[in-house]
């Protein structure tokens, strides 16, 4: 079978929620948030995992997406949608019990002619310019709004993985925003902003790509095993190239493999030196390798659709199959090379890999 095997370790998912939880500590809720499939992982294995080691809110972007956690999870923990109430939503809404996040007026209109009496939450913006009552908006609303009593009122901050001014100016701005709201709990952190310190906890966090092990949690453990079987080896002689453009020529005679997984895997092109590098580009190291246990391959040449090529030549046996993703190099390592960043990586795992689920999601508690 030539179909690689994605292995996603779910005790290293509910472990980092705890470990996340335990950085906000005892008087703050920590929420998980698995938008686009629980960053790719799966929100139909996930969700009950998380749900199972006692997550009681859970975040989502679309109401599609929020329905399909709800039969996972069953009743109980609050499904808030981040993208709020679009047009059409209101009846999936009410049916799998989701929150939406109010962003704005129209949004505020819809819910009270369409869901008046469902729960909701409030977003506002404090400086994004993405989602969220603008500062005028809001002031116009606010009357309106607690009518609704909101249970959360949140904001979501832009530079919260670097010590910049503008988490400061966000803070401060969704501090006089919330006031408007005055009573209901209130929420800004992601997981970058867990880090930043308590400051920035309020009454709930929202960490979604801590929970997969990626940056900027260093300290999570690893989550993703990526094993792409060996399709075929052969000897190369010096001067041979390999791959497309043949961007990687043998200066010694090498014994090369071609695994299988591309970039219609998520294994994106640009991991292989793909930016850039048009025919007859040479790529000298890619600095990802591809490991027979301990023993780390160098990937060679560029990233084909299904294929990826390795220089095996150090190794006494090649075994059936190679780890791109594990303990030793993860989504980040990946996005590194890739120029881009470990959620990237993550939400683009293909639909091609066969999933394995380790660690057994413990049995709901009575809901
Ligand atoms: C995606 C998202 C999160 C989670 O962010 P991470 O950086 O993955 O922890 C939290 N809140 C909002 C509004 C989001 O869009």
């Amino acid at each position: 079978m030539a179909r690689a095997s994605l292995t996603i370790d779910l005790d290293a998912i509910t472990a980092n929620w705890r470990a996340l939880a335990a950085i906000a500590g005892p008087r703050v809720e920590a929420a998980a948030v698995l938008k686009a499939d629980a960053y790719g992982l799966g929100t139909a294995r996930v969700g009950p995992a998380l749900r199972a080691a006692g997550v009681r809110s859970f975040f989502v972007a679309l109401a599609e997406e929020g329905a399909a956690l709800r039969a996972a999870i069953g009743p109980g923990p609050s499904i808030r949608v981040l993208s709020g109430l679009m047009p059409g939503d209101a009846a999936l809404c009410r049916e799998a019990a989701l929150t939406p996040c109010l962003n704005s007026p129209e949004q505020l209109g819809e819910f009270e002619s369409d869901l008046a009496g469902a729960p909701c939450s409030v977003q506002i913006d404090s400086g994004m310019q993405r989602l969220g009552f603008a500062p005028a908006d809001l002031s116009a609303c606010a009357e309106r709004l607690r009518a609704l009593r909101p249970d959360l009122v949140m904001s979501h901050l832009a530079c919260a993985d670097l010590p910049h001014p503008r988490n400061t100016l966000q803070l401060e701005r969704f501090a006089a925003g919330s006031a408007l709201l005055p009573g209901i709990p209130r929420s800004l952190a992601a997981t970058p902003g867990i880090l930043l310190g308590p400051g920035w906890h309020f009454d709930l966090v929202r960490p979604g790509v801590g929970l997969f092990g990626g940056l900027p949690f260093a300290a999570a453990r690893p989550v993703v095993r990526l094993a792409l079987p060996v399709i075929q080896t052969r000897a190369v002689e010096p001067g041979e190239a390999v791959g497309y453009g043949a961007a990687w020529i043998a200066e010694r005679p090498s014994v090369v493999a071609t695994v299988s997984g591309g970039y219609a895997d998520g294994l994106l092109r640009a991991i292989g030196g793909g930016i850039g590098g048009g025919i007859g580009g040479r790529i000298e190291a890619t600095g990802i390798f591809l490991y027979a246990g301990d023993v780390a391959c160098p990937m060679i040449g560029r990233v084909s659709m299904d294929l990826i090529t390795v220089d095996v030549t150090e190794l006494a046996s090649v075994p059936p199959r190679l780890e791109i993703l594990n303990a030793r190099q993860g989504v980040d390592d990946l996005a590194s090379a890739a120029g881009t960043i470990g959620y990237e990586i993550l939400t683009a795992l293909g639909d091609r890999y066969e999933r394995v689920y380790n660690g057994a999601a413990l049995p709901l508690d009575p809901a």
